[in-house]
């Protein structure tokens, strides 16, 4: 065995910042470099867990005192037809390379997450889904193919008609089965920069899931922002989006709203650069602070109920990276979400029980946000036809064992109710608890296929070791 290379020892931290600690980290730039670090791991007898952009809030990228291969320097456009809009690119290109290089040709990614840090590596690997899942599916029904590098250095090519099992395994596998090194990815044709948003306020759970569901059928894109504060008669209290592509000839000038510039969100907010918002926000980033500016935006919200407006592509989705490092304001606490996807039929029982079991246990939700979902192909899919609630809690390391009790208790609720998990999102669950959500007969599909193409398990991390695969 050769000794640990001492040199590449990084803290690599979940982005939640609740977890994190010393691993190897390997930032090849070619396939070769990646099999080098294969090589270094395997002389080492340690483990290679895979990094996006690092923006999954808990371990799933993870992998401490052993190798983590950072794929951001492998960030390549390969192949850009903007006549079709099919693109393919390497695993490290971002959200947000991907709709800066093609918005001008007038196309844009058919699903992005809430923030365009997110490379396609990592989007493919937790197949995420964006505001219009319901109508859309998750990015990985968009993708044409996908190249796996296995850790015996085959490169293999996946779609759905080739080698289709793996194909609907790799999307949504988190990692586990091979490296994505190459993606092509059909993009979505688009007339205008803009998207036509409509604003509804609404009063209570039944209410909010009707709202939000009928806002689905009828529109590209619909969410939800619950006030997680508000309970009794006034739980649920919700203002709701709804948004849509302009049709062709709708903006009169497209050449405008297709340009990078137009979507650039500004970077300061009465003068004071956004950059030294979290700073600023820190102290009211607590529970009663937390109560009035949720009570705040309820009633502005309420306000403008009805309200018709035009809004950027980008501004749109990608409202969160308006303010960088908004989660630093969590400090010196970390920021755990707990989401969960609830069949149509248990959600209005299933989502207040969740927030008053949270405020019964002092840990009151600070964001809550609300999506319409439908069901995918994927093996290991977090989707079920009906709706997700994801909330944000801020947990001092102090207080995670609280924390954990009462995640179990909402996931044991959760469970009952049929509801599915996202691991992207996931700080919490047991490896007994994802098995009951996603069923036995998935993760055992899943370890089948590790043990083929992985069988010396070099391929591994925190969450995979929690969640999928047993030691
Ligand atoms: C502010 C914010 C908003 C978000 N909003 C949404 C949302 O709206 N919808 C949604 O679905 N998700 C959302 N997410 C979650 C995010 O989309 C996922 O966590 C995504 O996987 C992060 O991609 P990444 O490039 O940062 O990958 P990482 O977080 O670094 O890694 C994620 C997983 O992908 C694996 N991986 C990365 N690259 C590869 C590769 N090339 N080959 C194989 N495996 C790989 C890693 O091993 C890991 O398991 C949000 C996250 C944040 C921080």
């Amino acid at each position: 065995m050769k000794p640990l290379p001492t040199d590449r020892l990084r803290r690599v931290e979940a982005w939640g910042m609740t977890v994190g600690g010393p691993c190897y980290v390997f930032r090849p730039s070619t396939v070769e470099g990646i099999l080098d670090a294969f090589d270094a791991a395997r002389n080492a007898g340690k483990t290679v867990a895979i990094k996006g952009g690092g923006n999954s809030y808990g371990d799933a990228f993870l992998n401490r005192e052993a190798f983590v291969l950072d794929l951001s320097r492998m960030r390549r456009i390969l192949e850009w037809n903007p006549a079709t809009g099919v693109i393919q690119v390497e695993p490290g290109a971002t959200i947000a390379d991907v709709w800066q290089y093609v918005l001008e040709d007038g196309w844009w990614p058919p699903v992005v997450s809430g923030t365009a840090a997110v490379t396609l590596g990592g989007a493919l690997a937790a197949n995420i889904h964006g505001k219009n899942n319901y109508r859309a599916g998750p990015i990985g029904e968009h993708v044409r193919a996908v190249w796996l590098l296995t850790p015996g250095g085959d490169v293999l090519p996946l779609s759905p008609s080739q080698n289709s099992e793996l194909f609907y395994a790799v999307i949504g596998g988190f990692g586990g089965l091979g490296v994505v090194v190459a993606a092509e990815i059909q993009l979505k044709k688009v007339y205008s920069g803009l998207l036509d948003v409509s604003a509804f306020a609404t009063g209570r759970w039944v209410e909010t899931l009707d709202r939000l569901d009928e806002l689905a059928q009828s529109n590209d894109y619909a969410v939800g922002w619950v006030d997680g504060f508000a309970l009794g008669a006034k739980a649920g209290r919700a203002i709701l989006h709804s948004a849509n592509y302009l049709k062709e000839g709708d903006d009169p000038h497209p050449e405008e709203s297709l340009s990078v510039e137009f979507q650039q969100i500004p970077t300061t907010v009465f003068g004071i650069p956004k950059t030294a918002l979290p700073r600023l926000l820190r102290p009211w980033v607590r529970p009663l602070t937390m109560r009035w500016i949720n009570s705040l935006k309820y009633r502005s919200g309420k306000r403008q109920d009805g309200h018709r407006f035009r809004q950027g592509l980008a501004p749109f989705n990608f409202l969160l990276d308006s303010i960088p490092n908004w989660k630093h304001a969590y400090r010196p606490a970390g920021l755990v979400q707990y989401q969960v996807f609830t069949p149509k039929e248990s959600s209005s029982q299933l989502f207040p029980s969740l927030i008053a079991m949270a405020h019964e246990h002092g840990f009151p939700p600070f964001l809550a946000v609300l999506k319409r979902h439908r069901p995918d192909p994927f093996l290991l899919s977090h989707a079920v036809d009906g709706y997700s609630l994801a909330l944000d809690f801020r947990v001092h390391g102090k207080r995670w064992e609280k924390f954990l009790s009462l995640a179990n208790e909402m996931t044991e609720l959760a469970l009952a109710a049929g509801s599915r998990f996202y691991l992207a999102k996931d700080s919490v669950l047991s490896s007994d608890q994802y098995e009951r959500a996603v069923g036995a007969d998935a993760v055992q599909q899943y370890r089948e296929l590790k043990s083929r193409l992985d069988p010396e398990g070099l391929l591994s991390s925190e969450l995979l070791r929690r969640v999928l695969l047993k030691d």
